[in-house]
């Protein structure tokens, strides 16, 4: 069939929005009809070529839809059921699906390096060339054909253009603080990066109870969002300048008990680890530029335990987890509406990223 659908055909050129041809799904796979399309910074790198994906591709990998068809031996949806695509397909046999990471499954892993689907092929293709998934998702095209495995249904009511932001913004936040991090309640936050994501680490730092929110952000207008999703305090940071002393200040010197780093950068990594306290855990979240590397004191690791990790994915379960983030978002205690400040048609998806670029959304959706 055909669709409409933003192409990436090279790193550096705008997204083209073309007419492709979608096969139909095969064993194991799901023809999804997209309603909503996710603009996360991750896709916007793969168009600056800071981050390595196949290519052409249709791009994508945050989104929301209405199951259009299934292959053979599918079981867990049906045409008609609304889903929200996962990023990281899981085996669910695995070591790291059956230990509670299935964001570190192999298979997904595989998937999102090749750019093509379990069985080694794709269902993309524009005037008889090969076209690449991203991520097993592809959620920039109006039908998008996705593993089984990739797809969580959800209830009929949630709105899909906000429930699109389940699946990586909302998830890889709130999964950062609960289960990366561990925040406990009364103790003190720092967040470097005010976007969908970090917007999202601040509200479930919010509800795990920490006493003090700190958000680092460039832009005015991401740290005013940043405010309204619970943060306690506001730095304005400058491009190369060094925010760790006004965060060190905020807390009397002493130091964040975690500090979070959702923009990817060495410096701002570091940041994160230098603004911690002692026994303090900072946490890397933003996709980095390929063989980035950062370098921190060893001294502070040993003799204050500090401690360095990261987290792909939120270290959720996006099974479980998406489920209880619908029923916080029931009881109004997730911000979903307010994440959601724009939404475009597909054809102004480039305009939707320069927006993304100058701050002037939390989150925005292309829709179809
Ligand atoms: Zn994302
Ligand atoms: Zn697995």
């Amino acid at each position: 069939m055909r669709s409409r659908a933003a192409v990436l055909v090279e790193p550096g050129r705008p997204l083209e929005v073309r007419e492709i041809e979608v096969q139909a799904p095969k064993a194991g796979e799901v023809l999804v009809r997209m309603a909503a399309g996710g603009v996360c910074h991750t896709d916007l790198h793969v168009m600056q070529g800071l981050f390595a994906a196949p290519r052409p591709a249709v791009l994508g990998h945050e989104g929301a839809g209405v199951v259009a068809e299934v292959g053979p031996g599918v079981t867990s949806v049906k045409p008609g059921d609304h889903v929200v695509p996962l990023w990281r397909i899981a085996c669910g046999e695995c070591e790291y699906c059956t230990g509670e990471r299935p964001a570190l499954c192999p298979s997904g892993l595989e998937v999102r390096r090749t750019g093509r689907l379990p069985d080694g092929t794709t269902r993309f293709s524009l005037n008889g060339e090969e076209l690449k998934h991203f991520a097993g998702v592809s959620s920039f095209s109006e039908y998008s054909v996705i593993p089984e495995k990739g797809v969580l249904a959800i209830p009929k009511d949630i709105p899909l253009e906000k429930a699109a932001l389940l699946g990586c913004a909302v998830i890889t936040g709130f999964g950062a603080v609960a289960y990366a991090a561990k925040v406990r309640p009364g103790t003190t936050v720092a967040v470097i990066g005010a976007g969908g994501v970090g917007l999202n680490v601040i509200q479930a730092a919010a509800l795990a109870g920490a006493e003090r929110i700190i958000a680092v952000d460039l832009l005015e207008g991401k740290l005013t969002h940043a405010r309204a999703f619970g943060a306690t305090h506001a730095v304005r940071a400058e491009k190369g300048g060094d925010p760790v002393g006004a965060i060190r200040e905020l807390t009397g010197g002493r130091g964040v008990d975690y500090a979070f780093d959702v923009v990817g950068l060495p410096a701002t990594v570091r940041q994160a680890y230098l603004a911690l306290a002692k026994r303090g855990v900072a946490v890397a979240i933003g996709i980095p530029e390929n063989n980035a590397e950062v370098s921190v004191p060893i001294m502070s690791l040993v003799y204050d335990e500090r401690v360095l990790t990261g987290s792909l994915y939120g270290s959720a379960r996006p099974r479980l987890d998406i489920p209880r983030l619908i029923g916080l978002y029931r009881a109004r205690k997730l911000k979903l509406d307010e994440l959601l400040t724009r939404t475009w048609p597909l054809a102004e998806i480039n305009e939707a990223y320069a927006a993304l670029e100058r701050g002037e959304v939390a989150r925005s959706v292309v829709t179809f």
